[in-house]
């Protein structure tokens, strides 16, 4: 049996969502912008599935722009916020160090294009250094990207204290949520976040279809043109997708305090018992606040790419931060962030737990981790000798 645990990565659907989704390709094919009956009947359906999603994320329906996922909502957030507030003076962009490697990607494209970018470090547990925030909080700063939750650790950021520095600077607040909905109580409304990313498949929803929401009353310019999603986003919608992700919204809905304690409790478990079982264990983030099902965690000094390779011989699938290039694997970016040296930031190994997560799994996954590892982290012990 091989024991998933790279939730983080991308979650498996639900049966409720692919019924949803097989549901309305047949029955609701037709074009939600066409005026006839089935045009009307299917825009019916999407208004029924967007109504369930704002519900669960806590927004009026009319706030969400539904789109291809959180890439896509991340660069409307950026690339609409820039552009909307040029005429006043606010041109600069502020992220945090550690936001996703989409996000990273595109500072650095719009840096190249002399779009003036500041990236605001975090401390050692991974949170926002709120010091360097407030100094890099100037009148020329249209927005800053926080992410909710952060993808290879968990660490959750501070978010009501950027709420209330970016509120006092006059500059917009993104959210790029993806990690944090469905593993945290989060709501939208009454947050004072102006722009927020989610991603359907993060929630055992389909791939291909997310949100971006847009704080209602904020001037925020199309990424794509066309009279759909208010004239925010063009092009014919995909329906079975946001069917599908309404009804993984509305799973995750019915019991969301009873499964972020159940995803917690096996987290600890098996952070505990490899902690116990295994000598080097260091967890990465564990000062901070974590969403309850992402574990990450180095060890020794070993690089995450062996260890990866055992854990997948032994049943287990987990990930690593760290990026594999042609000339060897790159230290992760959140970890250098975090003050972690090149050697250890590229040791980081994420465990990410989801809804179909069991205590069995948890329970085989730590035999086969501490099998797996325990000759690697002997004192002695070399790579080459054990491997
Ligand atoms: N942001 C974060 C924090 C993520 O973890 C991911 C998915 N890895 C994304 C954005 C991108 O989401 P999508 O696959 O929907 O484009």
């Amino acid at each position: 049996m091989t024991v998933y645990l790279d939730h983080n990565a991308t979650t498996p659907p639900l049966p409720a969502v692919l019924q949803a989704m097989a549901q309305v390709q047949a029955e609701h094919w037709a074009n939600p912008s066409s005026t006839h009956v089935p045009g009307q009947a299917a825009r019916q359906a999407m208004a029924q599935a967007r109504a369930r999603i704002a519900a669960f994320l806590g927004c009026k329906p009319a706030e969400l722009v539904l789109g291809s996922g959180a890439t896509e909502a991340n660069h409307h957030a950026v690339l609409g916020a820039l552009q909307s507030r040029a005429g006043e003076g606010r041109r600069r962009w502020l992220l945090s160090a550690v936001e996703h490697p989409g996000l990273m990607a595109l500072a650095a494209h719009l840096q190249q294009q002399g779009v003036p970018v500041t990236r605001v470090p975090v401390d050692g547990t991974g949170r926002l250094d709120l010091a360097a925030l407030r100094a890099a909080l100037g009148p020329d700063v249209a927005l800053l990207s926080l992410m909710g939750a952060n993808n290879e650790t968990g660490v959750c950021m501070p978010l009501a204290e950027a709420v209330a520095l970016c509120d006092a600077a006059g500059a917009w607040l993104h959210v790029d949520a993806t990690q944090l909905i469905g593993k945290s109580p989060f709501r939208f409304a009454g947050s004072g976040i102006d722009l927020l990313s989610a991603s359907a498949h993060k929630l055992n929803g389909p791939k291909g279809v997310g949100t971006l929401v847009v704080r209602q009353g904020l001037a925020l310019p199309a990424l794509l043109h066309g009279r759909q999603e208010r004239q925010r986003r063009g092009g014919t919608e995909n329906l079975a997708g946001i069917a599908g992700f309404a009804a993984a919204c509305d799973a995750h809905a019915a019991d969301l305090p009873h499964e972020l304690e159940r995803l917690a409790r096996l987290r600890d478990r098996l952070e505990v018992a490899l902690l116990d079982a295994l000598p080097g264990v260091h967890v990465v983030g564990r000062a901070a606040p974590r969403v309850p099902n992402t574990l990450c965690l180095r060890f020794a000094e070993l690089d995450a790419d062996p260890v990866l390779t055992r854990l997948e011989r032994a049943g287990v699938v987990a990930s690593s931060g760290a990026a594999c290039s042609a000339g060897g694997t790159q230290p992760s970016h959140v970890l250098l962030a975090m003050g972690e040296s090149p050697a250890h930031a590229r040791g980081g190994i994420r465990f990410s737990l989801g809804r179909t997560t069991t205590e069995a799994h948890i329970d085989t996954a730590i035999a086969a981790i501490v099998r797996a590892l325990a000759p690697l982290l002997e004192p002695t012990a070399s790579l080459e000798s054990a491997a």
